[in-house]
């Protein structure tokens, strides 16, 4: 047997999009590894990308044809079709749902399965511009908070790069399981520490960061924003700010500061539930020690003092001057450092004027509830396993329950979310088509090729909706071949692609983005690009927007008494992967000893899970890793792991976080019992 190698990326929702090398032989792929193409990945990838993507490329569960429903909804019994048959039944579908209720009847509802810039959206988000469907606001989900929070307060300028850290003599990790979510940065985060620097890991759990801090503050959930304001007043309290760089380059410093001082570190020890002493070591470290790096992750967001949190976050390394050098400020906004072009990619100009856009949290709410006008009678999901991954699971579920409503379904497995569609239209993995990477945690711009044909008749996202397009005749000229549109997700003319068209980008090598080729430096060579050119802590912008010019702190009422954190697994990228053996078993749920012997329970118990949006069953694990008061369970399993047909997702709320409308899962609170 032949055997070769070929360069490709990893196109999972992670911030690290590393570089790997993909063994094929007879068109299987048989091995996937981390290559050195990419020099911040430089060779080492995850445990789950190396152990499950030939699986998941070739394995059972993969999608090969296109499908018709046949039986109820989420049973599973489909009919395999021929491509212009599904095509048309989803033409046909449509089309009846547009000449009853208009476009607006009809709902893209996709998310980010793969982040390569085609397959995320491109043509997909045309075709649905074109057609003139109600928008979808998918931000919301995940991600839309800290960017929102970043660019008020910088604008669009990136942050330091993971791998300056190596120069920092501070690091405090932030709301980031970077162990599973951002392995290189742990790696960086080494280099600094054998050089002498100082970690401090932020997190309620004692994750595995934590286990080799200097320090590790397990503050409770929803309180960092107490913290970063705190840690403002005590820097000004003793002599840490930096009067000039404030002068220089901060808008609002005064009432952002007039804010923190309602926040003494005594106050903030009560509210966060950490002892003072740790917070005085905290302080002390920030204003003494620079380079310091703070390199904050999703989990901060994931509430409703998320926006806020983030925002007092950010403004600590401009309130204590720690831009400037190498391995100072926030490790952040890496997707800003890309010359990107969406509009020319995804056309939003296509957008009929006055068309609605709805809220990807309240999808569940409008489908079951008809309280849209026009009402929603047709979704089209892509990217997406909204039945695992939203909020509020059984109204999800309900919601795809209904036959009235058409469903098309775009997927590479036969995930839960596409059990209930009328017909499942099935996609290449990124291994089998072209597409361009710019991460969202690294500076560097990859492209990729096929390394193998498509799977059965799978078709690149592209290609469906350029064949979806000319069943409804849009112009063919919208809907050009992949190389045309590489080369119009990124600006050619930018000196950041030193005259690569993006189409011809080396596949073996990735391309650092810089200012004028040299390292992006914040406050050296880039500087916040706000209305006001300034680091605004003051935010007219989001007094405007969401009625809040300063962060706020507001504490969660709820009447069950335990905070459920729902976590990243290390054997998915949230519900990807979960199709397939390794991630067959059912996630634990962790307690502290006090909360469970409280309740009686013991490690390897099966207990139930529960508050008024559902119940879930869980084997239990007893740890003092978490904090009292906390429970812990991997969000993404998929409903085979479950034996009620509920998962975590069914006990979040869809309630909005401060900023950015963004999804509180960690604002779930549940009590448990024995079951
Ligand atoms: S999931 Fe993240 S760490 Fe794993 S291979 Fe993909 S980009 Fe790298």
């Amino acid at each position: 047997m032949n055997a070769v190698t070929a360069p490709s990326v990893c196109p999972l929702d992670c911030p690290d999009t590393c570089s790997l090398s993909v063994t094929v032989e007879e068109a299987r792929i048989s091995a996937v590894r981390g290559s050195r193409a990419n020099p911040f990945t430089d060779g080492a990838i995850c445990a789950k990308v190396s152990k499950l993507y030939p699986e998941f490329v070739h394995g059972d569960n993969r999608l090969r044809q296109p499908l018709l429903r046949d039986g109820p909804r989420g049973s599973g019994e489909f009919t395999p079709v021929d491509w212009d048959t599904a095509l048309a039944r989803v033409h046909e579908g449509l089309s009846r749902v547009i000449a009853e209720h208009g476009p607006q009847a009809v709902l893209p509802l996709n998310y980010a399965g793969p982040h390569g810039m085609l397959s995320g959206d491109s043509l997909s988000l045309r075709f649905f511009h074109r057609l003139g469907a109600t928008q979808l606001y998918r931000r919301a989900l995940c991600g839309g908070v800290r960017d929102e929070a970043h660019s008020a307060t910088y604008g669009a300028m990136p942050g330091i790069s993971p791998e300056s850290v190596d120069d920092s003599r501070l690091i405090i990790v932030w709301g980031n399981n970077a162990t599973v979510c951002n392995l290189h940065l742990v790696r960086h985060i080494n280099i600094a520490k054998r050089a002498g620097a100082k970690l401090v890991v932020i997190d309620p759990k004692r994750i595995r960061v934590a286990e080799q801090a200097d320090l590790h503050i397990a503050l409770k959930p929803g309180t960092d924003v107490v913290l970063a304001l705190a840690m403002a007043a005590e820097l000004e309290r003793t002599g840490g700010l930096d009067r000039d760089f404030i002068h220089a380059h901060l808008h609002g410093a005064d009432e952002y500061l007039a804010a923190a001082r309602e926040y003494p570190l005594e106050r903030a020890a009560e509210l966060c539930d950490v002892p003072l002493e740790q917070l005085r070591s905290l302080c002390d470290w920030y204003r003494d020690l620079a380079p310091a790096a703070i390199a904050w992750g999703n989990g901060l967001e994931r509430n409703q003092n998320g926006g806020s949190g983030l925002r007092a976050i950010a403004a600590l390394p401009a309130l204590a001057g720690k831009w400037g050098v190498r391995g100072g400020g926030l490790v952040a906004a890496a997707g800003r450092a890309f010359p990107k072009t969406g509009a020319r990619l995804t056309r939003p100009d296509l957008v009929p004027p006055g068309t609605r856009t709805v809220n990807i949290l309240d999808v569940a709410r409008h489908l079951g509830e008809d309280d849209l006008d026009p009402p929603i009678r047709a979704v089209f999901i892509y990217n997406h396993n909204p039945l695992i991954v939203h909020p509020e699971q059984n109204r999800m579920r309900e919601a795809l329950s209904r036959e009235e409503i058409f469903t098309v379904g775009c997927e590479v497995a036969m995930t839960d979310s596409m059990a209930y569609c009328d017909v499942v239209l099935p996609a290449c993995t990124h291994f089998e088509h072209h597409d361009l990477y710019c991460a969202y945690g690294q500076q560097y711009l990859q492209r990729a090729a096929p390394v193998v044909p498509p799977v059965g008749e799978s078709l690149p996202n592209t290609e469906i909706f350029r064949r979806l397009a000319r069943h409804f005749g849009f112009e063919p000229a919208l809907f050009p071949d992949d190389a045309t549109l590489m080369d119009e997700a990124l600006d050619a003319e930018d000196p950041r692609l030193k005259g690569y068209r993006p189409s011809e980008l080396p596949l073996d090598g990735a391309l650092r983005m810089t200012v004028s080729g040299e390292e992006i430096l914040p406050f050296v060579n880039i500087f916040p690009a706000t209305d006001s050119g300034k680091v605004e802590l003051l935010s007219e912008v989001l007094a405007g927007r969401c009625g809040m010019p300063l962060p706020v702190y507001r504490p969660v009422a709820d009447h069950y008494p335990l905070t459920l954190i729902s976590p990243a697994s290390d054997q998915r990228i949230t519900s990807t992967f979960g199709g397939l053996a390794a991630s067959g078993a059912t996630p634990v749920l962790e307690m502290h000893p006090d909360d469970a012997s409280a309740r009686g329970l013991q490690s390897g118990m099966r207990v139930k899970v529960w508050n008024d949006l559902g119940e879930v069953h869980l084997p239990l694990v007893v740890t003092d890793a978490v904090r009292r008061g906390c429970v812990y369970s991997e969000k993404g399993a998929w409903l085979r792991t479950s034996d009620n047909g509920q998962t975590v997702s069914a006990l979040a709320p869809a309630s909005k976080a401060d900023l950015a409308e963004g999804a509180c899962y960690n604002d779930a609170r549940v009590e448990v019992a024995g079951l």
